[in-house]
């Protein structure tokens, strides 16, 4: 009898996730690319079409404060893999607030978007996280406010820096 192997995935398939996980994840570089892809802002942080570029995900699986996740689809899927990475290595009850992802509003004191207003940032709560739960964002390619020159250790982008 063949054994089964479980969790055993093909080169093949593993080649096929990744080339369909580039199509699905974008990740603006600047403001002017965010615009050209979910198109412009009303002065009044309104949108048109916002239900085009956002999803609502049920990450409860990972913890209970975020069955109801709406960010951008671009990003679903980094954050995805960060909750279930901070899940697995124990790191997921450092989050005791989550204070939601989009957010149509300026940058504080600006009257530049926030890249909250296209779903492409989260934010959490004020207490200090530990440099494990940082690396597990970092290195899914997101930053973190607390490295920004504007101290913002509550959240995390996968988009250029406020
Ligand atoms: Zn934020």
């Amino acid at each position: 009898m063949v054994p089964i192997i479980a969790g055993l995935v093909s080169p093949l398939t593993i080649k096929f996730f990744l080339s369909i996980s580039n199509i699905l994840t974008f990740r603006p570089a600047n403001m002017r690319e965010a615009e050209q892809r979910y198109g412009k802002l009303y002065r009044d942080y309104s949108w048109e079409h916002a239900d085009k570029f956002l999803v609502t995900a049920d990450l409860s699986m990972f913890h209970s404060l975020l069955d109801r996740v709406t960010v951008n689809r671009d990003i679903i899927i980094p954050l995805y893999i960060v909750m279930q990475t901070l899940h697995r290595e124990g790191l997921i009850d450092e989050i005791t607030e989550f204070k939601g992802c989009y957010n149509t509003r300026p940058v504080q004191g600006t009257n530049r978007p926030s890249v909250h207003a296209y779903g492409l940032g989260c934010d959490f709560d004020n207490n200090e996280f530990s440099p494990e739960f940082v690396k597990v964002w970092k290195d899914q390619g997101w930053t973190w406010g607390g490295d920004w020159k504007k101290y913002d250790p509550m959240h995390f982008s996968y988009a250029w820096e406020d």
